[in-house]
């Protein structure tokens, strides 16, 4: 439905888009990963901002938040923020779209409120990323679009919808030149990064490059993972959302590492391995091994692992905890690899179109799981360097650049629109 309409749309846009529009349509787009050839090529670095006051809002990661950016002196040198952390509960979460893009308006209205700019119209980046849904998602944000936003109270000019791993590059790339990469690792997991034009067919022309949103989540909904995917990868997979998608983000990201760490205890208990063979019920509940408990009993071993097994109402073992311990060693260990794995494809990539011996590349990286983890960082980085010993690889975490990134996005943009127009 989303393809169709926009496929209209674009059939109808050149008579009617001034030429401003059409150059704000053409970032969008181009961040979006969607196919459209821009005015210069979107490294992410050599881009100037438009100074002024943007708003944002990111939705999609653990948090929903709503953001006001100010750009000042050229938009390279300085980037002010302010934002704020709304709740967004389970129930609006997966109800309809139009109540969730109500409460969004809503919380937007109250930021403006709160910072009295309620009467200005200031221009909106939207990083939308949310993982689960994002088919019903994309259908209610058409329909949002033109209502949800347009509350008569609040007059807002939303120029550009990014997803969280190309907002996450964009803010790297205003620190290092060569950042060329984006990357997620938290509730969801995702990539993007630079491609040359001409090895991209579904747009026209040669010259330069552009961003592709990868959603390598989806990796091996085609059945290409099949061969790795284990019994406990098929189970999370059964009793998700969303069966038979997602199946590589189902293998790394926060949403479900703790569950997979659940699954394997439950049948190690079930066949009498761990827990002299007891089950409470703490134990057999969906999500009730949550994944910040990885993060603690992987590095902190024993002892963390035995306050958790505890709080689960199990009388753990030294055994017991030790073998837990490990198991969430060998989770978040796969995923980083995992990660790893693909990342370094990317790169290679990146190095073959570039035709260099020794590539010098940065990647940006945002997300719960890759900052909170004790250790999945690192173990992120070796892999890569190990599959990539020919390459200088620089790891730059990015900070709030899912918020800040499509405010980023949207000044960059009004500043090339404001250079077109006549
Ligand atoms: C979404 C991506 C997003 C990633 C990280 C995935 O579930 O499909 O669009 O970039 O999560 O937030
Ligand atoms: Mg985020």
């Amino acid at each position: 439905k989303l393809l169709e309409k926009k496929r209209n749309y674009w059939g109808k846009k050149e008579k009617v888009l001034g030429k401003r529009e059409k150059v704000l349509e053409k970032l969008g787009h181009r961040a979006l990963g969607c196919c459209c050839k821009g005015p210069a090529p979107l490294t992410p670095g050599s881009l100037l901002a438009e100074d002024g006051d943007f708003l944002a809002l990111d939705l999609g990661g653990t948090n929903f938040r709503v953001l006001r950016v100010r750009v000042s002196d050229n938009g390279l040198q300085k980037v002010e923020m302010e934002s704020q952390i709304y709740e967004i509960h389970e129930d609006l979460m997966r109800g309809s779209g139009a109540q969730l893009f109500d409460h969004i308006a809503e919380c937007l209205a109250n930021f403006m409120e709160k910072l009295k700019i309620k009467d200005k119209k200031l221009p909106l980046g939207f990083t939308f990323s949310f993982p689960c849904h994002q088919t019903k998602l994309d259908e209610s944000i058409l329909v949002t679009w033109t209502k949800g936003f347009k509350s008569p109270d609040f007059d807002i000019d939303i120029v550009a919808v990014v997803n969280d791993t190309v907002g996450t590059m964009m803010t790297c790339g205003y620190d290092d030149h060569n950042c060329e990469v984006g990357l997620i690792v938290g509730t969801g997991t995702n990539a993007c990064y630079m491609e040359e034009m001409r090895h991209i067919d579904l747009v026209e022309g040669d010259e330069g490059r552009m961003c592709i949103n990868m959603e390598w989540g989806a990796f091996g909904d085609d059945g290409a993972l099949n061969d790795i995917r284990t019994e406990f990868d098929h189970e999370i997979d059964m009793g998700s959302l969303n069966p038979g998608k997602q199946l590589f983000e189902k293998m790394i990201s926060g949403m479900y590492m703790g569950e997979l760490v659940r699954l394997i205890l439950v049948k190690m208990a079930k066949e009498g391995l761990l827990f002299r063979g007891k089950l409470t019920s703490d134990l057999r509940t969906t999500g009730h091994f949550e994944t910040r408990y990885v993060s603690k009993s992987d590095p902190l071993g024993l002892q963390k692992a035995h306050e958790i097994l505890t709080k689960l109402g199990l009388e753990p073992s030294h055994e017991d905890c030790l073998a837990t311990h490990r198991i969430c060693q060998i989770v978040s260990t796969r995923s980083a690899n995992l990660c790893g794995a693909t990342l370094a494809a990317v790169l290679r990539r990146i190095k073959e179109n570039k035709g260099v011996d020794r590539l010098r590349s940065t990647v940006g990286v945002d997300g719960s799981v890759y900052k909170k983890h004790p250790h999945f960082a690192r173990r992120l980085h070796k892999t890569v360097r190990k599959l990539l010993p020919d390459c200088e690889i620089r790891f730059v975490r990015s900070e709030d650049g899912s918020g800040k990134g499509a405010a980023m996005v949207t000044a960059v943009a009004y500043r090339l629109a404001a250079h077109q127009e006549p």
